[in-house]
């Protein structure tokens, strides 16, 4: 027997317990993981209070990401004892995830532990830091660099936004950090941001072209807030636009792209291929410095995921939230 969290639905309202499950009970997959930590994402905290439709079958054990020791494996990919990631296909989501003791997935899904990771880094890290990294390496591949001029990070003190500034201030760049939460400023300094610009400011409804600001910038945030950083891009400039914090619409013109060359480039961690997301974990285990864990995760049971799935939804987290399923 093993605990998992499950989401269940009655009278069309999300509920969230801890269950005791057998491995018999779980889908059929080529993988049966032993599972060290979960992590707790937007996505998850939509999931579990059932603010998104990010759920359509129940009873589901939610989570979308998971690291930990695999215990069975009918895939010549993987051996009992290997350490493995599990970030997006739908786990958590369509597929049984990472709030458990264990999960049984398919070997496609997993990414081998990438040398100086562990679980714990690992899920620090999780689906919003390989977003981050995924970010990154986009503006990069746009041509952006450290001296191209200030790059902007939105809704920073988040999950991928508190990620981002760390892997952008590691390599070298001078990061500009939007947050509606004055009180995040120190965590975000010591994490290498250099200056702060609060968000009402980027939520101010912006002209189709505004003062040339910015060479590059990392958005969560969607509507108005991406509509004025795309106003407020340098010429050339890039974005690479991947969540949707503030609003999943996007109103705005033409013009920064026409005039001034700007490109927006999506970020999606969900299905991005394996030699791509292999490619992000081994920036990730090189590049995040031995503080950044300290600074960035804390660790929770999985008796508080459902506060903090509504600490989430509101906007209240700073950096990463951990689950650990054998606290
Ligand atoms: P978090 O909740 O940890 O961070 C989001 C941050 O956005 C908040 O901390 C806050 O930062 C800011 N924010 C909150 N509400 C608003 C608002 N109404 N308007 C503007 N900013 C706001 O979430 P994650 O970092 O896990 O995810 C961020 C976004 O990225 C989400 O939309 C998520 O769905 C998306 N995402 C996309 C992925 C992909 O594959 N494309 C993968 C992972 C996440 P502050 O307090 O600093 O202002």
């Amino acid at each position: 027997m093993f605990n998992a969290l499950l989401l269940d639905q009655t009278d069309g309202k999300t509920t969230a317990a801890i269950r005791q499950l057998e491995v018999a009970d779980l889908p059929v997959g080529e993988v049966l993981v032993d599972i060290a930590y979960s992590s707790l994402n937007y996505k998850d905290g939509l999931a579990v209070t059932g603010t998104g439709k990010i759920i359509r079958s129940f009873p589901m054990v939610p989570g979308i990401d998971f690291a930990g020791t695999v215990v069975e494996s009918a895939s010549d990919r993987f051996q009992p004892g290997d350490a493995v990631i599990l970030t997006g296909w739908g786990v958590g989501e369509r597929f049984w995830g990472g709030y458990a003791q264990k999960a049984r997935v398919k070997a496609d899904w997993l990414v081998a532990m990438p040398a100086g990771l562990d679980a714990h880094k690992a899920m620090t890290i999780g689906t919003a830091g390989l977003t981050a990294m995924l970010c990154v390496m986009t503006l990069e591949e746009a041509g952006v660099q450290p001296s191209s001029g200030k790059v902007l990070v939105t809704g920073a003190a988040g999950g991928v936004g508190s990620v981002a500034v760390q892997l952008l201030a590691q390599r070298g760049y001078h990061v500009v950090a939007v947050t509606g939460r004055p009180e995040t400023h120190e965590f975000l300094g010591k994490l290498g941001a250099k200056e702060f610009i609060a968000r009402e400011t980027m939520l101010q409804p912006a002209r189709p072209l505004e003062s040339q600001c910015w060479a590059g910038a990392v958005d969560v945030a969607g509507g108005s807030i991406l509509a004025r950083v795309l106003a407020e891009m340098d010429y050339g400039g890039a974005v690479a636009a991947c969540g949707l914090a503030n609003s999943h619409e996007l109103h705005t013109t033409v013009m920064p792209f026409i005039l001034r060359n700007v490109s927006l480039r999506g970020v999606d961690s969900v299905s991005c291929p394996l030699s791509r997301r292999t490619q992000a974990w081994e920036h990730l285990a090189a590049e995040l410095p031995e503080s950044a864990y300290a600074d960035l995760g804390k660790v929770i049971a999985l008796a508080d995921v459902p506060q903090a799935a509504r600490d989430i939804v509101a906007g209240k987290v700073q950096g990463r939230i951990l689950v650990d399923p054998n606290l």
